[in-house]
């Protein structure tokens, strides 16, 4: 398979799928640039050797040619991290585009207008995805986040560059952390699953539970793995319909020898609201007008103890509801055990929207050793969905 390292990129212009989907004020100014920064190492390494580079991504959900959505007012930020000047074409395809794209010299860049001002990119549309392929000699997807859809820039554009073709950083590297959890970390390996329910996190444990020695479930979802077990759970949220699905991953759990860890004790409030009075209960005799919000102490001694034992950790949901500060306690200790843990030499991975913001609130982003960039992707690869995006470039 070819990477970015063992491919040549001497006087070749690159045409790569980066993720340029920022946040934008009113003005137009990009407010978190972290997406640019994080594709950096890929331009750069083309650049350095020798070739040029033409940028194309979507912004934002544009219903046909829309301003506020150009990708045009993304350069100057661009050019910032680059540290160099940036070509900017008003277009996606077409003569205009070509022209621009075989003008580059060695060691300039181009960008692209939104490639979602043209319906066809989202449609994986063929001739849409030819128009792109004739803008660059090789391919590079380095978009982790759009790697699970089959579009035109993602996935079809590939079929027209039979060898010169590979991921970029970004990309390579998501697959390698998703890797280490599913095939090759180092074991105990342990999976955090919490969030709120059970039925969008089903598949990941169906997946998952073969894979590792030791599954903690926490926040909300817990809730229907004890109430299925006799438990008293207050009015704490739970999905009845899915009790007997509960029952049957804590069977095959055991079958498969993989220990499950449920909370022990739960803070709990009388009403939905970071202010409302707190107690802490057994996990099972929560009274009936109290809602369990926050793991307890115990559990979180019993998690750390868990997290102390693994030596490669996914981490995907809170333990609670982490943006009520008063109950944010349970999330923000796992999070903390599990930097200490990275600092002992595990491996962790955390991915998944509400755990990504979990750890960017409690500043944990350094402290564990990849944060995933991609949400809807990596919860796809968790539940063993082979990417589209992907296959494209390994076919
Ligand atoms: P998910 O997107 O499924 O990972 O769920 C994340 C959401 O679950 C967060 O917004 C949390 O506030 C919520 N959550 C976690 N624990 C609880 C709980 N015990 N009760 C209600 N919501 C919860």
């Amino acid at each position: 398979m070819n990477t970015l390292e063992n491919l040549s990129f001497n006087q070749e212009r690159a045409l790569i799928r980066v993720d340029f989907n920022v946040p934008l004020d009113d003005t137009g100014n990009v407010t978190d640039a972290t997406r640019i920064a994080a594709a950096m190492p890929t331009i750069k390494h083309i650049l350095e050797a020798g070739g040029s580079c033409v940028l194309m991504s979507h912004l934002g959900r544009p219903k046909g040619n829309d301003p506020k959505l150009s990708l045009g007012q993304i350069v100057p930020t661009l050019e910032k991290h680059l540290g160099q000047s940036v070509q900017f074409c008003n277009e996606v395809v077409g003569q205009k585009a070509e022209a621009q794209a075989s003008a580059l010299q060695p060691g300039e860049v181009l960008l692209l207008e939104n490639l979602r001002f043209h319906e066809e990119e989202t449609k994986g549309d063929q001739v849409f995805s030819e128009a792109l392929s004739k803008l660059g000699t090789v391919y590079v997807n380095d978009a982790f986040g759009t790697a699970h859809r089959a579009h035109a820039s993602t996935t079809v554009v590939a079929q027209y560059f039979a060898v010169k073709k590979c991921f970029g950083h970004l990309l390579a590297a998501e697959i390698k952390a998703i890797d280490k959890v599913m095939s090759t970390g180092e074991k105990p390996v342990l999976a955090i699953l919490g969030g709120a329910k059970v039925s969008s996190k089903i598949t990941i444990i169906e997946n998952i539970l073969p894979k590792v020695d030791h599954l903690i479930i926490g926040g909300g979802m817990a809730f229907t793995f004890i109430k299925a077990q006799g438990g008293a759970i207050g009015k704490s949220i739970c999905e009845d319909d899915k009790m007997p699905l509960a029952l049957s991953i804590l069977e095959q759990a055991e079958k498969l020898g993989v220990k499950i860890h449920l909370p022990v004790d739960v803070r709990a409030g009388q009403e939905f609201s970071n202010d409302t009075p707190q107690q802490v209960f057994p996990i099972n005799e929560i009274p009936d007008d109290w809602e369990g919000m926050d793991a307890g102490p115990a559990s979180e001694k019993n998690f750390d103890a868990v997290v102390k034992q693994s030596k490669t950790i996914l981490w995907n949901g809170p333990l609670g509801v982490f943006e009520f500060p008063n109950f944010s306690k349970g999330t923000r200790a796992l999070g903390a055990s599990i930097e200490t843990q990275t600092a002992a030499g595990a491996f962790s991975l955390v991915g998944g929207g509400d755990s990504v913001a979990a750890v960017k609130l409690f500043g944990l982003e350094d402290k564990v050793s990849y944060v995933s960039t991609g949400g809807g992707a990596m919860l796809e690869s968790l539940e063993g969905k082979t990417l589209p995006g992907i296959e494209a470039i390994l076919a």
